[in-house]
């Protein structure tokens, strides 16, 4: 008999990124769309079903190999109700049934879950924390993202938003989120926070390296620059850099005395900066989280990058009982 198959599809504001994988894991096709973000749920719904038989076409493996579909939702996925509340990066996916909807499509079970878990899943089982039962998972990029892996499972919290680390409040007085509170982590440390801080340090004349980097970008820096300049010397860029970490490390310090985790694994496109952001991470833990919490810590980089989502919704499919 042939094994079963499992399709995982991670839809971002941006892409969709879909992968077709056998029962251990071994990815036999995958595909990239840019998401039909302003065409409504039922054009979003119908692009994942078409990209879930075209990697079958892809890998030359008929329709009734497939055993079950996962979903990584960038939004704030109501776990009991089985109901996608409200995605900030694509309108109008609110109190969405994915699992449902897709799965009269697919006629196979559908397996939903929040893509910031299903990173963390895929993080734990088969990435930087690969053996760890107690994973804190931070990505951070355009905005700040987390998952929790408590005792070896998704911590999801009551209803399924656990987790929400980009909107922990570390500046009083500070500036409006897009999650309409202030202050919040997303609001001083995200790329987003660290480009935006440049560019308007460029705008009050400052002298710096990053004015010639802005210039050959087209007037704007992104926080990659911000982290290069820094690497090199530049002043201002240090300081904007310095800012962004010491709020991240306020969150890491408190996470840690929080939930005493083996591993705290940082991804999203900020955490390819390396040593720039890590060194002074672990300087933070050290300094300022409860002894014994802070010894038994292990800082990591991502190893899974934007494979993260879809390998832990592989892991969830074949985990899940409902499915098996
Ligand atoms: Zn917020």
């Amino acid at each position: 008999m042939q094994e079963k198959l499992y399709a995982a599809v991670d839809l971002g504001g941006t892409k969709i990124y879909a992968v077709l994988a056998e029962n251990s894991g071994r990815i036999l096709s995958s595909i990239r769309y840019d998401t039909l973000v302003d065409e409504g749920p039922e054009a979003i719904l119908g692009q994942i079903a078409v990209s879930v038989r075209e990697l079958l076409s892809q890998a030359g493996a008929r329709t009734n190999r497939l055993s079950a579909v996962g979903v990584c939702l960038a939004g704030f996925f109501d776990w009991q109700r089985r109901l996608l509340i409200h995605s900030p990066n694509i309108p109008g996916l609110d109190q969405i049934r994915v699992e449902e909807r897709l799965s009269r499509k697919l006629f196979v079970p559908v397996l939903a879950e929040n893509d910031a878990n299903a990173a963390a899943i895929g993080e734990a089982r088969r990435g930087a924390a690969s053996g760890s039962q107690d994973v804190l998972y931070i990505t951070v990029s355009t905005g700040i993202g987390a998952g929790l892996v408590l005792g070896g499972q998704i911590y999801r919290g009551s209803r399924g938003f656990a987790g929400e680390v980009g909107h922990m409040v570390v500046k009083s007085g500070g500036i409006l989120c897009g999650c309409g509170r202030y202050g919040c982590l997303e609001t001083v440390a995200s790329g987003t926070a660290i480009a935006r801080a440049a560019n308007e340090a460029l705008q009050n004349g400052t002298a710096t390296l990053l004015r010639e980097l802005a210039r050959e970008q087209g007037g704007r820096v992104n926080a990659a620059t911000v982290f290069s300049a820094a690497r090199a010397g530049d002043k201002l860029a240090q300081e904007i850099v310095s800012e962004a970490v010491y709020y991240l490390g306020i969150a890491l310090v408190n996470l840690v005395n929080m939930l005493n985790p083996e591993v705290v694994v940082i991804g999203g496109g900020v955490s390819a900066a390396g040593d720039e952001l890590f060194v002074p991470l672990e300087k933070a833990i050290r300094n300022y989280a409860i002894l014994p919490a802070a010894a038994s810590v292990t800082l990591k980089q991502a190893t899974l990058g934007v494979e993260a989502g879809v390998k832990g919704m592989l892991c969830l499919l074949t985990e899940a009982e409902s499915i098996r």
